[in-house]
């Protein structure tokens, strides 16, 4: 059915909806488009969208950023990360280095780049120097950087990964005893990549209505639309509400080049743990590019710091979608996008940073 968004709102709207329906996005980029859209108050009030895991940045963990602020303060190397990572801050005396922004300013050579291809011009550039990448992000950050690894690059490029996939977080939340949501809108970005087959276990494990969405309000409304009848009726299935982009197997290539690059492992999320192959790890024929192997005299002392997190910053909760952005103590007061103090407030796909460009009250 193509339908403009009044329509899909009216067609919402004529829903014989239950008390309370709460739907789960999983994409930074999801909830940018229902927040700045004002897709939440447009909805009828016992419709509930609930921002989930969908930040990479939010999910880096602590001891990541710790080890690539300590490896550029420490090593005659450029570091360079994408934007968002900047600002990340690590939870280190007030006197410490508190995030690769403040390593640049004390001297550290710390560049951002936009993407792989800034990298490997930057290791060109610099021959006699490591450039070291800290790359963290989801499947769709992560397969461009196998691409470029696969394509070939100079010697001198190094790898901090720290790549996350999607799907076991979801998974995570749906083992546990109360998941907190009753239908998945599932990320068109992702899905574009590896395929809309990633999400049938929602439906099939699970019993739950889900559908892919893009980022237009039309496509995620259709989705709301198709996983409230897929709830009403009781019949759930994968719906594909961004037939543009998404098949069900995704990108071949870019798979092809992920899993001759990468190995999936398990890996630690910012405030919530370990989760089962969930990270990305490089494979043994790329291991000349791993920069934990190059520099490993920080992962000691990284390690130890598992589990950090700002003291009040409520953003693992925020990240799983069991509490809204607004119900951290410390949102608009303590931590604002000036001054952030979890990274929920830094990225641009942070539900806490998106909330407070955007609406700062629920
Ligand atoms: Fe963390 Fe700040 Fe969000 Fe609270 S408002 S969860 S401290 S990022």
């Amino acid at each position: 059915m193509s339908l403009n968004a009044q329509q899909w709102l009216q067609q919402i709207r004529q829903l014989p909806l239950p008390e309370k329906v709460r739907i789960m996005n999983v994409c930074g980029g999801h909830e940018r488009s229902i927040t700045q859209a004002g897709l939440r108050s447009a909805l009828p009030d016992n419709i509930e969208l609930i921002p989930g895991p969908g930040c990479p940045v939010c999910v880096c963990p602590e001891e990541d950023v710790y080890e690539a602020i300590q490896i550029a303060l420490n090593e005659e190397v450029i570091l360079v990360a994408f934007g968002d990572m900047l600002r990340v801050p690590v939870n280190v005396r007030k006197s410490e280095v508190r995030s690769l922004e403040q390593a640049k300013a004390r001297g550290a050579d710390i560049r951002p780049v936009a993407s792989p291809t800034d990298v490997v011009r930057i290791a060109r550039d610099n021959p006699d120097k490591d450039v070291v990448f800290f790359a963290a992000g989801f499947e769709t950050t992560t397969a461009p950087v196998a691409a470029m690894l696969a394509e070939g690059v100079p010697d001198n490029l190094l790898l901090l990964l720290s790549g996350r996939l999607t799907w076991p977080a979801v998974a995570m939340l749906l083992a546990s005893d109360e998941p907190g949501f009753d239908c998945l809108v599932a990320p068109g970005h992702v899905a574009t990549v590896m395929g809309a087959k990633e999400w049938h276990f929602v439906v099939e494990q699970h019993q739950l209505p889900a559908a892919v969405a893009g980022f237009n309000n039309e496509s995620l409304l259709a989705a709301f639309y198709s996983s409230l009848r897929q709830l009403l009726e009781d019949k759930p299935f994968l719906d594909n509400c961004y037939p543009e982009l998404v098949t069900e197997e995704g990108n071949a290539q870019a798979k092809k080049h992920l899993y001759e690059v990468m190995q999936v492992t398990d890996a630690n999320w910012r405030g919530i743990g370990t989760i089962p192959a969930s990270g990305f790890g490089l494979t043994r024929k790329y291991t000349a590019h791993d920069a934990r192997l190059k520099y490993p005299g920080y992962q000691d002392e990284a390690r130890k710091r598992a589990g950090e997190m700002p003291p009040g910053c409520d953003c693992a909760r925020v990240v799983l979608g069991k509490i809204y952005p607004t119900e951290c103590k410390l949102y608009g007061a303590a931590c604002t996008p000036r001054n952030p103090i979890g990274p929920c407030m830094v990225s641009d796909e942070g539900a806490c940073r998106i909330w407070w460009s955007n609406v700062r009250k629920p």
